[in-house]
């Protein structure tokens, strides 16, 4: 099913999301939602905050794209991503494995904004997937960045707070009129549920 994205000026975008005691069928279930939701929306990455949900989840899937490459490695070895895809990670942590790059981002909770943010290049990665079982790769490319980018959601981060000091004040207008729209549609909801 799916599910709609939450947008810039939601207020579960800045909430931290609770760690899974293991994976249930229910959150299994959100995780299929939310990778058809991403499918649909043309995004390479999903985090539960982005469907308001506030939970340790996110998904990913970086095969529509070719033009900016990933690779993943097993216990050393290289191993095909398109395995992997789409990827469901619960409670994910991760730790640098090469110095920061700069590279445009953007985020399917901030329709046409893009900016440059500096990450890791590469990372090892730890989770649980969608049948709790236990996931320890390094990654590096675009799914590192991915990876990256939401895991920060699924602490309450978002990619506006890592962005250059120039880009951000540029974006202010564009930001500030995504962030009023979502309110007065929130503050509509409110009064029609009433
Ligand atoms: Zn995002």
């Amino acid at each position: 099913m799916q599910l709609e994205i939450v947008k810039y000026g939601h207020p579960v975008l800045r909430k931290k999301g609770q760690p899974v005691a293991g994976v249930t069928p229910a959150l299994a279930r959100l995780a299929e939602d939310m990778i058809e939701t991403m499918q649909a929306g043309h995004g390479v990455g999903l985090a539960a905050q982005q469907v308001g949900r506030a939970v340790q989840l996110m998904v990913v899937d970086v095969r529509g794209v070719t033009d900016r490459p990933s690779s993943i490695e097993l216990g050393g070895q290289e191993a095909r991503v398109d395995d992997f895809m789409p990827m469901v990670l619960f409670n994910p942590a991760w730790k640098a494995a090469a110095a920061p790059v700069d590279c445009m981002e953007g985020c399917l909770s901030f329709p046409d904004i893009f900016a440059e943010i500096r990450r890791a290049a590469r990372i090892d990665v730890e989770a649980l997937d969608i049948r709790g079982q236990r996931l320890s790769f390094r990654c590096g490319g675009l799914i590192a960045r991915v990876i990256q980018h939401e895991f920060d959601h699924l602490q309450g981060i978002l990619f506006i707070d890592r962005m250059m000091w120039e880009d951000k004040d540029e974006l202010r207008p564009q930001l500030e009129a995504l962030r009023e729209s979502t309110q007065a549609e929130l503050a509509q909801r409110a009064v029609a549920k009433r």
